[in-house]
């Protein structure tokens, strides 16, 4: 009897890792999760095999925009970010799943006072939402960025400061929008440029293969990837071959659009744009 409740108790408290597992990673993607236990019987999550830098087109995400507050650079107007700008430096596996939030250690931005500058220059935030921190609560857009993706990036890029600093360091030696624009791929309303034109011009300049995220048609985010020691890699589902590359790209149709930044409002007639205080939202 007592064995018994011995075995009851011990798969109780197995279940009970397990659905606290799972409720830590409930932000991670499903499919093949790398969950070990730790020395001290706690689930940790595997560290991650290689680092996408996902970037965002303001001309495309700036289309979106229904509200104005001083943090987002969409309402800069003619100081808008006519670049890619950064979305975040993400760990992920090569099964195409991915770690997040994985340390407790939260946001603190004094930590980064010395990086403002070129952070809210190359990292703003293209929107007044806040997005919710891995414990719940709401912060910033790189808040967000750092507990999700890169408390799990720490094995290599160490604490908050170094993560940002990283990350701005790789954004600068790898400039996407001069390799584009040196390419004859410039910001157009009106000009639509093959897929497969755009990622060759990426692959020459950086030998690896990045992905595009399209939405209606326009470029609205580029992935670059990275092995651990930041050199170039594919993208997990981006291919050498061209045509895997286009059918790996499925949110992207073969001619794609960069769109210049519009001012608000223009192609939004349904809304108007309005300012709103900063935690309104
Ligand atoms: P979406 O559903 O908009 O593609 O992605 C929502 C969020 O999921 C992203 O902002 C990011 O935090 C996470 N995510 C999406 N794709 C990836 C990926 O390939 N790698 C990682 N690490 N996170 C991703
Ligand atoms: P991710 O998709 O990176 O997990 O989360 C992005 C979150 O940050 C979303 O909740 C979104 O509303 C908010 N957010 C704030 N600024 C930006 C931005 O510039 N780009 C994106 N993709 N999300 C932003």
């Amino acid at each position: 009897m007592a064995v018994l409740s011995a075995k009851l108790a011990s798969s109780a408290a197995l279940a009970l890792i397990l659905v606290a597992a799972s409720l830590c990673l409930i932000e991670a993607k499903q499919s093949g999760i790398g969950i070990e236990i730790g020395s001290r019987g706690r689930p940790r999550q595997r560290e991650f095999d290689y680092f996408n830098l996902a970037l965002q087109w303001p001309g495309t995400y700036c289309q979106r925009t229904r509200y104005c507050c001083p943090n987002n650079a969409c309402c800069r107007g003619s100081n808008s970010p006519a670049v890619f700008t950064i979305h975040g430096l993400w760990p992920d596996y090569n099964d195409g799943s991915w770690p997040a939030c994985c340390t407790k250690k939260s946001f603190d931005e004094k930590e980064i006072s010395t990086l403002l500058d070129p952070l809210e220059k190359y990292w703003p935030s293209l929107s007044c939402g806040k997005p919710s921190s891995c414990r719940g609560g709401k912060g910033s857009f790189w808040g967000h960025e750092w507990e999700k993706h890169g408390t799990c990036s720490a094995p290599v890029t160490g604490d908050e400061y170094n993560y940002f600093l990283t990350t701005l360091n790789v954004y600068f030696k790898y400039n996407v929008t001069k390799v584009l624009n040196e390419a004859g791929y410039v910001p157009s309303n009106t000009e639509k440029y093959p897929l497969g034109g755009i990622v060759s011009a990426i692959q020459n300049a950086f030998h690896a293969t990045p992905k595009l995220v399209c939405r209606n048609g326009a470029v609205e985010e580029l992935h670059l990837c990275f092995y651990k020691d930041f050199k170039p890699r594919d993208c997990v589902g981006g291919s050498s071959s061209s045509s895997d590359m286009l059918f790996s790209s499925s949110s992207c149709p073969n001619y794609i659009s960069l769109p210049a930044y519009a001012s608000l409002g223009a192609g939004n007639v349904e809304s108007e744009v309005s300012w709103v205080p900063e935690d309104v939202l």
